[in-house]
């Protein structure tokens, strides 16, 4: 397919926010395109090359983009700045250059998209010292035989800033319509997603094979499996009222979720956004086999961070120590954890999903052979309120953060957050009743003790419906000078230019990032706010929501996405249930 097909479809999806004209423009794309090159498609109208769990980046830098369009173009780097500074982003820019130019030069050869994919992937695997020179290379040899239109989309890619604002549900919506006929279908298409988190597999099982094709669709070891999450809820009695008066308690622990995927002597690790984090844990990668009796499994467990002498567990910031390249086996003997299983997902071919959650939980028991290294979650069965609160005690007395509520009958939902687990955490009960997952978007320099780092927050919730970063609340408490540092040095390589246009905020920061770290904070209460964006016009007009006296609880949340952090409608929720709570308390 010429590469021109693609960008013009890029364009005219770039000018719609509206979902059924997006999935038009995809279906009349899907209708062109073979089902050897959908799986391509897919990735790059996400602005990928592969599934994110793969962790294939671009890592493309700004400066290194703008020395290819000067190479290719024969015009002076400064002046490309100059367009780039005028407004647009770097692709547009770029479009603008190439455009004078092209008045003068003519394109050589017409580029495929093939070609641009297999391009960009090259790129995206160069390693070593002379990989600047090679990424210069590759790019302005594309940029060369680019149109206008086409180098435009190349460097969005490129750079990671492609925004067609195309949720994963439309393109499942669009698959199902162009390959089976109607949307109705888009389930199934969904489970597979679900159980392998890779649209454009998925794409090219339903463009080759079909719906059957499809809702055969198997899950297999080393494709992550998108993780069940849980509903919360505020007291012993409202878990009653949501899940019935027989469920199982396990101990909420406080580290990392880790999904093992494990096959003879292979073992891979992803955390709950699906990343491979495998490198930071080779104890669990050593230990495992110890532990499990079977030759091919999928398995959920917690890791945490314990304190050698005594078993405590400690809390999740101690697993933050492994976050490194380097010296990793240093961090392994300092920091050691115990990995705590609590589901099974997929044994020796079968998978586990549909069984019930008591069904899997023994086999579970009988998969785990427990040692000092290897535990399973401490788990027991509830009937009332008493009991929960026994075991909510136990639990938060060995170090835990709560319990996790599970439905016994029900089975392991890929992918979905519904009432079939719940969570209950002690601080749950207090003010605001729970804490919030921001992420952070700008800052504000520091005074007195705090300068040279900065001393305020910008902080966003996430909008899934448009993919932005709305902001909730500025915030300066909490942070001790140990945290000021470690967020300084996280948040460095994080500074942009300019804000990003994902980002949604009246206020204006000292300095912007690319909305990437999600830390956690408390907060006494939600009120309504002129100023900050999220929920906006939700409860009232030209009115968004903000946290009044935000803190942060000391937790920076690196497992997870930004797109993991708490939602505008969960925030929403928060504000009504709090409102509600008002009420209750007046009536009293
Ligand atoms: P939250 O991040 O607050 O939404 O809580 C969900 C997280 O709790 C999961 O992603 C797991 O990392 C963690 N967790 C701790 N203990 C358990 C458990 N017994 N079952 C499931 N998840 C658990």
């Amino acid at each position: 397919m010429e590469f021109a097909v693609l960008a013009e479809s890029f364009k005219r999806m770039e000018d719609t926010t509206k979902r059924l004209e997006l999935t038009q423009l995809l279906v009349e794309l899907f209708k062109k395109t073979s089902p050897e090159l959908i799986s391509k498609i897919v990735y790059l109208i996400q602005g990928k090359l592969r599934p994110d769990f793969e962790g294939i980046e671009l890592g493309v830098a700004e400066k290194l983009a703008i020395k290819a369009i000067s190479k290719s173009s024969g015009i002076p780097i400064i002046k490309i700045e100059d367009e780039y500074r005028k407004g647009g982003d770097l692709g547009h820019a770029a479009s603008k250059i190439l455009e004078q130019k092209s008045q003068t030069t003519f394109v050589i050869e017409d580029i495929t998209v093939e070609r641009v994919y297999e391009t960009l992937y090259k790129i995206a695997k160069l390693e070593g010292t002379r990989s600047q020179d090679m990424k210069m290379k590759y790019i302005s040899s594309l940029l060369n035989d680019a149109s206008p239109l086409e180098a435009r989309f190349i460097l969005k890619i490129l750079l990671g800033i492609l925004r067609l604002g195309i949720a994963e549900n439309t393109v499942m919506d669009a698959l199902a319509i162009s390959y089976t006929g109607t949307k109705e279908n888009r389930e199934s298409l969904e489970r597979a997603y679900n159980v392998s988190s890779d649209l454009g597999k998925v794409a090219e099982v339903t463009a080759m094979m079909g719906l059957r094709g499809i809702e055969t669709f198997q899950v297999t070891v080393f494709n992550p499996i998108r993780p069940m999450l849980a509903d919360r809820v505020k007291s012993e009695k409202e878990a009653i009222i949501k899940i019935g008066n027989k469920f199982a308690a396990e101990y909420k622990l406080d580290g990392e979720r880790v999904q093992i995927h494990s096959k003879k002597d292979k073992v891979i690790l992803f955390s709950r956004s699906l990343e491979n984090i495998t490198s930071y844990y080779p104890d669990i990668v050593d230990n495992l086999s110890k532990a499990i009796k079977a030759d091919e499994i999928i398995l959920e467990a917690e890791a945490v961070a314990i304190n050698e002498d005594s078993g405590d567990f400690l809390p999740f910031q101690e697993l933050m120590h492994r976050r490194r390249k380097h010296k990793i086996e240093k961090a392994v003997s300092q920091y050691p954890i115990t990995v705590n299983f609590f589901d099974v997902l997929f044994v020796d071919g079968k998978s586990c999903l549909d069984l019930e959650y008591s069904e899997r939980r023994k086999l579970l028991e009988t998969i785990v052979s427990e040692n000092e290294f290897a535990k399973l979650v401490p788990m027991t069965i509830v009937q009332n309120e008493n009991e929960i609160e026994d075991f909510l005690e136990n639990s938060i007395n060995s170090g835990c953060e709560g319990l996790m509520l599970k439905m016994l009958d029900a089975p392991y939902q890929a992918g979905a957050r519904g009432s079939y687990w719940l969570k209950l955490k002690r601080e749950y009960r207090n003010e605001l009743g729970d804490s919030l997952d921001l992420v952070v978007i700008g800052a504000f320099f520091g005074r007195g003790r705090r300068t040279g780092r900065y001393g305020t927050l910008l902080l966003a919730a996430y909008d899934d419906e448009t993919d932005t970063f709305p902001s909730l609340c500025k915030v300066g408490t909490g942070f001790t000078d140990e945290d000021l540092d470690q967020l300084y040095q996280l948040l460095s390589d994080k500074v942009t230019l300019k804000k990003n246009p994902r980002i949604n905020s009246q206020m204006e920061a000292d300095v912007w990032f690319e909305p990437e770290l999600v830390i956690e904070i408390v907060a006494s209460e939600i009120t309504l706010s002129p100023i900050h964006k999220t929920a906006m016009n939700a409860i009232r007009k030209n009115t968004g929501l903000a946290l009044r006296f935000p803190k942060f609880t000391g937790k920076i949340r690196m497992e997870k996405a930004p797109e993991d952090s708490s939602t505008s409608e969960e925030v929403i929720a928060l504000y009504k249930g709090q409102k509600k709570v008002i009420q209750d308390t007046k009536q009293i």
